[in-house]
C-alpha cells in the first residue's frame, strides 16, 4: 500500500491534521508511539479513511517516495526522539515536517543534524488549535525551498483559506517558520491581554454587567475590531456556569497559564535588542496573575486612590475603550512585526512580511480584518521601518490616541492596572519622540563608569571628568 503522507503523534493536533489531510484526498498513514491513541482514533472515524500502523518501520515503508512525514508531538525531547527513530528508516530526499510548537533554535539544530543525511527538514508553524487543525489552520513552513515545494500541494490544500488564497506560504530558511509562529503567539498574548483590560474597564469603571459587555463585544466584532479573539470573548461572556448560574467568567480562577511561546518571544526580543514591551507586559501580567495568594494578602495592606466619584458617560467612554483597544492592537502588532523585521535582517531571512500578514487572516488565533491593512502597508512599502508610520496607521493613531490617553489616565486615577494599554501608550509616545531622555542615561554611564558618550553636534566619542 502506498500512502501519500504519514502523521506521527495522534494527540489533539495530530489526529485532526491527519483527518484534515484525509478529507482533502490524501491517503494518510498514522502512527503513535503508544497504541491507545491510534485505536481510539480508528474507533471514532466517521467515514474518513486513515491507515493505522503500530510499527514505525512499516509506517515508513508504506509511504510514497520521497517520503513525507508530519510530526505532531509534544515539543522538545519527544520531537528529538521521534526524529532519531526516523533517521535510520528514511532515505536521502525524504522530508520530515515538524508541526509542533518547537523553539526555532531547536528547529535549526535539527535541520543541521539532518542535512548530512540528505533528509529535508521543515519547521512548520501551525496555528488554529484543535478546530483549525481539522478545518484549516494557518501554516508557516520554514526550511529549504525545494523541500517545501515537494510538500506545498498538501500544506496549501489543508490550510485555511482567506479570499480564496491558502493561509500557507513559504516563510524562509531553517527555523524561520517556527520563529514566525513563536512571535505570532507573542502577539496573541498582547492581543488577549488588551481585550482583558478593555473588559476590566467596562466592568469596573463603567459598571457594566457581563451581559452588557458581551453585547458590546458583539457590536465591536462587526466593525474594524472584527477578529476571532473578539468574537470568542463575546461568546465566553455569554456562557453561564452550570453549577451557580453565574457568568462562567466570574467563577474561573484568575490565574493565567502559559506554555512558553510568549516567554520565548520576549527572550528572543531581549537577546536581540528588539523593543517588544507590550508583548512582554502581557507575559508579566500572566506571571503576576499567578501570584494569587500574595495578591489576596496584599489587598487589605496596600492603599489605592480615594474612591473616584466621577461618573462617566457610558456611551462616550465605551467608544473611548473601543478606540483605545484598536490603538493598543496597532502598537502590539507594530512590535511583533518589528520583531520579524529586525530578526529577518539579523539572520538574512528575507521574511515576507506582507505575506505573513496575509496568512494570519484565517485559521490562526489572531485572525482579524485588521491583517488586511497590515499587509497593504507592506505592499506599499516593503521595507517599512514600523507599522506605526504607515499612512493608514499614522492616521488611525492620530485619531485614536486621545482615547487611549483617556482610558489610561482614568485607570491610573481609579487604581485599576491596565498594563498593556499603558505600555502601548508609552511605546507610541516613545516611538514618536525625536529626542529621548537617553542623554541622561549616557551621562550617568559616563559619570560612574567612564563609558563615554557621543554628542549631537560633533563627531567622535567623548568622556567628561564629572
Ligand atoms: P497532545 O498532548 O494532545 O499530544 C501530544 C502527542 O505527542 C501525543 O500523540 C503523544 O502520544 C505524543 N508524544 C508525547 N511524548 C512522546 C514521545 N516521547 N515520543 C513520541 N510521541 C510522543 O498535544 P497537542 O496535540 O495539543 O500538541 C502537539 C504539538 O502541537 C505540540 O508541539 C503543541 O505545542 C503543538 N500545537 C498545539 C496546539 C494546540 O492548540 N493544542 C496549536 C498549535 C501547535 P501519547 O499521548 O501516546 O503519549
Amino acid at each position: 500500500m502506498v500512502n501519500t503522507i504519514g502523521v506521527i503523534g495522534l494527540g489533539v493536533m495530530g489526529r485532526n491534521i491527519a483527518l484534515n489531510m484525509a478529507n482533502n484526498g490524501e491517503q494518510v498513514a498514522v502512527y503513535n508511539y503508544t497504541r491507545d491513541l491510534t485505536d481510539q482514533l480508528m474507533e471514532k472515524l466517521d467515514g474518513q479513511t486513515l491507515i493505522p500502523y503500530y510499527e514505525l518501520e512499516t509506517f515508513v515503508q508504506s509511504l510514497a517516495v520521497p517520503r513525507k512525514v508530519f510530526i505532531m508531538v509534544t515539543a522538545g525531547t519527544a520531537t528529538d526522539s521521534v526524529i532519531q527513530s526516523l533517521i535510520p528508516l528514511l532515505q536521502q530526499g525524504d522530508i520530515i515536517m515538524d508541526g509542533g510548537n518547537s523553539h526555532y533554535q531547536d528547529t535549526e539544530r535539527r535541520y543541521d543534524e539532518l542535512k548530512p543525511h540528505g533528509i529535508g527538514y521543515l519547521g512548520v508553524g501551525v496555528s488554529g488549535g484543535e478546530v483549525g487543525a481539522l478545518t484549516g489552520p494557518s501554516i508557516m513552513p520554514g526550511g529549504d525551498l525545494h523541500f517545501y515545494n515537494e510538500v506545498a500541494p498538501i500544506l496549501t490544500k489543508i490550510a485555511a483559506k482567506a479570499d480564496g488564497e491558502a493561509c500557507c506560504t513559504y516563510i524562509g530558511p531553517k527555523g524561520a517558520g517556527h520563529f514566525v509562529k513563536m512571535v505570532h503567539n507573542g502577539i496573541e498574548y498582547a492581543d488577549m491581554q488588551l481585550i482583558a483590560e478593555a473588559y476590566t474597564f467596562l466592568r469596573g469603571n463603567l459598571s457594566l454587567s457581563v451581559e452588557e459587555i458581551a453585547d458590546i463585544f458583539e457590536t465591536w466584532n462587526e466593525g474594524e475590531l472584527k477578529s476571532y479573539l473578539i468574537e470568542i470573548t463575546a461568546e465566553i461572556l455569554r456562557k453561564k456556569d452550570n453549577v451557580t448560574g453565574l457568568p462562567l467568567v466570574d467563577v474561573i480562577l484568575d490565574q493565567a497559564g502559559q506554555k512558553g511561546t510568549g516567554k520565548w518571544t520576549s527572550l528572543q526580543a531581549i537577546d536581540n535588542g528588539i523593543p517588544t514591551s507590550i508583548i512582554t507586559e502581557a507575559l508579566f501580567a500572566r506571571y503576576l496573575s499567578a501570584l494569587k495568594e500574595e495578591r489576596i494578602q496584599a489587598q487589605p495592606i496596600l492603599a489605592g486612590p480615594a474612591k473616584n466619584t466621577q461618573s462617566l458617560d457610558k456611551a462616550e467612554w465605551i467608544e473611548y475603550v473601543r478606540q483605545a483597544l484598536y490603538m493598543g492592537k496597532i502598537c502590539a502588532y507594530a512590535q511583533g512585526f518589528t520583531q520579524y523585521k529586525m530578526t529577518s535582517e539579523i539572520n538574512n531571512w528575507n521574511l515576507p512580511l506582507k505575506d505573513i500578514a496575509l496568512i494570519f487572516r484565517n485559521g490562526c488565533i489572531i485572525r482579524a480584518e485588521f491583517l488586511n491593512v497590515i499587509s497593504e502597508a507592506y505592499d506599499e512599502k516593503a521595507d517599512l521601518a514600523n507599522l506605526l508610520i504607515a499612512p493608514y496607521f499614522a492616521d488611525k493613531t492620530a485619531r485614536y490616541q486621545q482615547s487611549l490617553r483617556n482610558i489610561v489616565c482614568e485607570g491610573i486615577q481609579s487604581g485599576v492596572a491596565l498594563p498593556c494599554f499603558s505600555s502601548s501608550l508609552a511605546y507610541y509616545d516613545s516611538y514618536r519622540t525625536g529626542a529621548s531622555n537617553a542623554n541622561i542615561l549616557q551621562a550617568q554611564r559616563d559619570y560612574f563608569g567612564a563609558h563615554t558618550y557621543k554628542r549631537n553636534d560633533m563627531e567622535g566619542t567623548f568622556h567628561t571628568e564629572w
